[in-house]
């Protein structure tokens, strides 16, 4: 939606895909239509995009979309539309989810109307809004859902997310506060549920403002003609001293050159102390909460955490791979038990988020689409059963190597959530997976065998069968319906809408590749 301005007053440009050969267009979802329109305004011949799962390749030549898992091929259009105002959503099972552009425009033209109640069809079921209450009813099956109308701002480049820059809530980390510094924030949805808002920025990073590192004083705090062990020149005037600084090892360094260093990797140089420097992490959310009533297999009569993971598509900011150009979006749902061990494990999950760790922009190894958000080496399990292998549970060295993942990235878990029995780190074996950046594995959990066996076998008494990702990501089949009515990222085509049941079956640690500044 960029360059309105040169389109008229109060036009943008919107993208859609024709669903049939009988002329019906569809509308892109705005993110989607967004980033397509960036690429288009870049002057690429092609662009990957990804929607729910399905990737797809954009020609822009030949003015078509094709899937790159079925092969369909579609056309698509360039259209000008009064630019929206509102925003429409739908609180699904995963939060609240944008309707798709069609009835978004139906929704707001019924209320400008002053019309008491809507109704569509979507994927074969009717339903109802009533503009009133702000509820939908699925029509089929009864089930009520809350529904929410948002200003939308007036310029798309703030649109990216809700998050407050000053951070917040019940926040337990604390990061950069600049405002184009990356930012984060809570909101909880009671029963230890919750939604995190990340906001990638434009990249930023200010070790003063946002790292509140110490600018220090030539000739009275450190000798300026003193090389810096970094470069190898002289340190001059413009140095800072780090938080870990002490007397016995003497922490500064000049400011630029150690924010460059930090943009590699969040330790000190000098001493290898982790430094609270967010990762180069796209914008998105990531919502938690329990299912009591589903399982992780080997995990009898225990509940698990749902967390499923929102990236908008967009723009690529200054620290991401390629700075500048778009980059298409993905949804992730991963599972863990509801245990000791499970619980820290969100709470790790939680902090790598926030910290901007969990993923980043790259070239995906598995579905070899460039410039999409990747898993960034923190593996996760997508799968309720499968084990090891199928990127599921059960899976006995999974928390270990979750622990010694995060600890490579100085993400470690706070000590009242420690298991009884996980008083220290773990160390990771020799051979095994590596604590650098390992990107390019396997993406299969290599068996570290040990320490939690007695604990896993004991659980693996009894199974229940779990009810698959496709299952247990929706609460019941009227859930399911209602997603599809109104999917998040949904490319018009109908072999999108009907694609809840699809999962990622690769879980976390593609090849990254991410860049600094
Ligand atoms: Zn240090």
């Amino acid at each position: 939606m960029a360059a309105a301005e040169e389109q008229g007053p109060g036009l943008v440009p919107r993208w859609e895909v024709q669903t049939d050969g009988a002329g019906h267009w569809m509308p892109f979802d705005p993110t989607s239509s967004e980033a397509v329109e960036a690429a288009h305004e870049l002057g690429q011949e092609e662009f990957s995009l990804t929607a729910r799962g399905f990737a797809y390749r954009v020609n822009f030549k030949a003015c078509e979309q094709t899937n790159t898992r079925t092969g369909t091929v579609r056309a698509i259009r360039r259209t000008l539309v009064p630019r929206p105002t509102h925003m429409w959503e739908v609180e699904a099972d995963i939060g609240w989810v944008p309707f798709d552009m069609v009835q978004q425009e139906a929704l707001e033209a019924a209320l400008q109307r002053d019309q008491k109640q809507h109704e569509f069809e979507r994927s074969g079921m009717g339903y109802e809004v009533d503009l009133a209450a702000f509820e939908q009813t699925n029509l089929g099956t009864g089930r009520v859902r809350l529904i929410r109308r948002s200003p939308l701002p007036a310029t798309p480049a703030a649109a990216s997310t809700s998050a407050d820059p000053t951070g917040g809530g019940t926040a337990s980390l604390s990061l950069p506060s600049s405002p184009q510094a990356p930012s984060w924030t809570e909101q909880p949805l009671g029963n230890g549920a919750f939604l995190l808002s990340f906001d990638a920025g434009d990249g930023s990073l200010s070790v003063v403002e946002d790292l509140h590192f110490t600018r220090i004083t030539a000739e009275k705090d450190y000798d300026p003609t003193k090389l810096c062990s970094l470069t190898f020149e002289a340190l001059g005037d413009d140095v800072v001293r780090l938080p870990c600084h002490t007397e016995a090892i003497p922490c500064y360094f000049k400011r630029d050159v150690i924010t460059q260093a930090l943009l590699t990797k969040n330790q000190c140089p000098h001493c290898g102390a982790f430094l609270p420097v967010p990762g180069p992490q796209p914008a998105g959310e990531m919502k938690a909460w329990l299912r009591p009533d589903i399982s992780c297999d080997g995990y009898f009569d225990t509940g698990t955490w749902c967390i499923r993971y929102i990236f908008p598509s967009g723009r690529q900011n200054k620290r991401m791979l390629r700075p500048g150009e778009p980059y298409s979006g993905t949804t992730r749902s991963v599972f863990l038990p509801d245990c000791a061990e499970g619980r820290q494990a969100l709470q790790l999950l939680k902090k790598a988020f926030s910290l901007g760790q969990l993923f980043v922009v790259g070239d995906s190894i598995t579905t070899s689409l460039k410039n999409t958000v990747v898993w960034a080496s923190i593996h996760q399990k997508t799968n309720l059963q499968g084990g090891a292998n199928g990127h599921g549970w059960p899976d006995k060295g999974y928390f270990e190597r979750l622990l010694s993942e995060c600890a490579a990235k100085g993400i470690f878990p706070d000590e009242q959530e420690q298991p009884a029995e996980e008083a220290t780190l773990p160390t990771t074996e020799p051979g095994a997976e590596g604590p650098k950046h390992s990107s390019g594995d396997d993406h299969v959990d290599q068996p570290l065998e040990e320490a939690r066996a007695a604990t896993t076998s004991s659980m693996l008494k009894k199974r229940k069968r779990a009810p698959t990702p496709a299952e247990g990501d929706v609460e019941d089949a009227a859930a399911a319906a209602a997603a599809i009515s109104s999917p998040p990222l949904l490319l018009g085509a109908s072999d999108v809408g009907l694609d809840l049941g699809h999962q990622d079956d690769e879980e976390g640690g593609e090849e990254t590749g991410w860049r600094v500044v």
